[in-house]
Order: C-alpha cells, then structure tokens, then sequence
C-alpha cells in the first residue's frame, strides 16, 4: 500500500501531521533507517513530536542524534522499567535488565537523571508512570520513580508523559495528588474510562495510538468520540504497537497517517481536519 506523505496526495491543502510519542533510539537498536526517514518525512508533510526518553542516561546521545531536527521535541525521564526487574515476572525482553534494582541504585540513577533534566532542559517530562504487567521491580520502586518525577515536573512547570500498564488506580491516585499543575498527556491510551476521566479533569490530553485501528478493542475505539476535540492526540509509540495493515513490521512514525485515517473514521471526520486540530492541539500542549 502507499505511504502518502507526498503533497500531491494531500489535495490542495498540505497538513502537518504529528506524531507525539515516538522512541529514536530504539528504532535504531533494531537497524531501521531513522534519519533517512526523518529527511524524507519533513520534505513532505510530516509535523515532527517527541522523541521520547526512556532511562536515566539516555538525554545526552539523544540530543545529540536530534540537534538536526528542530521539530522533534525531546523527553526525558525514568520509565517504570528502571525499577528493575521482577522476582515474580522475569525480563521485559525491551529492557535489559535480568538483575534485582536496589533502592540505592534507584536514587543515584534519579540523581543522574535530574543533573540532565538540567543540563540539557528537555521539553517534558516522560514517559513516566507505573507498569504493573511486566511489573518491573516493586510496586514501591515503581512508585518511587514515578512520584519523584511527577514532583519535578511540577516544580520546573513541565508537562509529563504518562506509561500506564495494569495499574490504572494506582495512575488516577497519582495523577489526583500529584498534578502536575501543568497537566500532561496519557499516552497510548488503553481504554480505561476512569484514568480518561481522571486525566481530562486535571487537564490531561488523551493520546491514541496504533492499537486504536485494531477491530477488536471497541471500547478503546468508542471512547475517542469521548475526549473533547481540544484533548486529543495521536502517535505511534515507534517502534511498538504498529498500526493495521502494517502489523508484523516495526514501527515508525510514517505509519502514523494509518492512525489518523482510522480516528478521522471513528470520529466521521475528514483526515485533513484532524490533522489541523491535532496540530492545534500539540502547539497548545508544547506552550504551556
Ligand atoms: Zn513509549
């Protein structure tokens, strides 16, 4: 099938797409062209996003790798994941880590983390959060990472990016106590109507990705016509979650237009539109 990133495929009025979540790197571990893509994507009618952050060193080499790409905003964080691994689980094959975490190493790495933050200034805060399927060391080391995190943003007025795996009461809890007062977006949002509700009254954005153009989660694609238009936002969460008819493939932010076809759908919009309220609403997201 055509991957329309070409102008003339766009009519007469060319939109910038965004992708909000995105991982470069790990693109990269699995030998995908990343750059020549990017080179391609912004000659046509790509918007740029976030190039997401994910371990406590990774900000200094992904600044680096990006400085060409003024249109890729980056994030930095600790994901749930650097709570280690699980005595009860076994290894995220996404993750290297076979090896029991202690809380020490957990408050050096959140150290070396927030030397970043302030070195590099990245735009958010992500993605952070608690991932009780894969459950990533304990529940207390996961919470510890994300709450820490949630209090700087906070403090240094950013937004975060919020992972959420099995564990959406603990989120809501968070997201009631902690804010930030800045807000933030729910990425790769599952579905659960509580954390939706939750997150859209402490001024949350709700962000759909792939798994929304798969036919059998009907109360994830019920619930888009739900987010309010000015809430809404789209990614890939490259180099996961592909979106049909794509599945099989690793991920990666071309594929992202199969996305807004499906939701243009879901909402009986035109793509065209989406795209221009979508693009709205990340600039409303990246000036607060
Ligand atoms: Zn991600």
């Amino acid at each position: 099938m055509a991957l329309p990133w070409s102008r003339s495929f766009w009519a007469e009025e060319p939109m910038k797409f965004i992708d909000s979540h995105f991982h470069t790197q790990s693109m990269l571990q699995r030998g995908m062209d990343v750059f020549s893509m990017y080179d391609r994507l912004f000659e046509n009618d790509f918007g740029g996003g976030i190039d997401i952050g994910c371990v406590h060193d990774d900000l200094p080499e992904r600044v680096r790798l990006l400085k060409p790409y003024p249109q890729i905003l980056l994030s930095a964080a600790m994901g749930p994941w650097e709570a280690g691994a699980s005595e009860a689980k076994g290894a995220d094959p996404d993750f290297e880590y076979s090896e029991i975490k202690s809380t020490e190493q957990i408050l050096k790495e959140l150290a070396e983390l927030k030397r970043n933050i302030e070195t590099y200034r990245p735009a958010f805060i992500g993605e952070i959060g608690l991932d009780y399927y894969w459950d990533y060391g304990t529940h207390e080391k996961q919470k510890l990472i994300f709450e820490t995190q949630m209090k700087w943003a906070d403090e240094k007025g950013l937004c975060v990016l919020i992972h959420d795996r099995d564990a959406d009461e603990d989120v809501i809890d968070a997201i009631k106590r902690l804010g930030p007062s800045k807000g933030g977006v729910i990425h790769c949002f599952d579905g659960c109507r509580n954390l939706m509700e939750t997150a859209l009254e402490m001024g949350y954005y709700i962000s759909f990705a792939g798994n929304l153009t798969y036919k059998r989660n009907t109360e994830l694609r019920s619930l888009i016509r739900e987010v309010p238009s000015d809430r809404l936002l789209l990614e890939t969460d490259s180099p996961y979650l592909t979106p049909v008819p794509l599945r099989g493939k690793p991920n990666c932010p071309e594929y992202i237009i199969n996305t807004y076809n499906c939701a243009a759908e879901l909402l009986g919009t035109d793509v065209n539109e989406l795209a221009e309220t979508i693009a709205e609403n990340f600039s409303s997201l990246c000036s607060r």
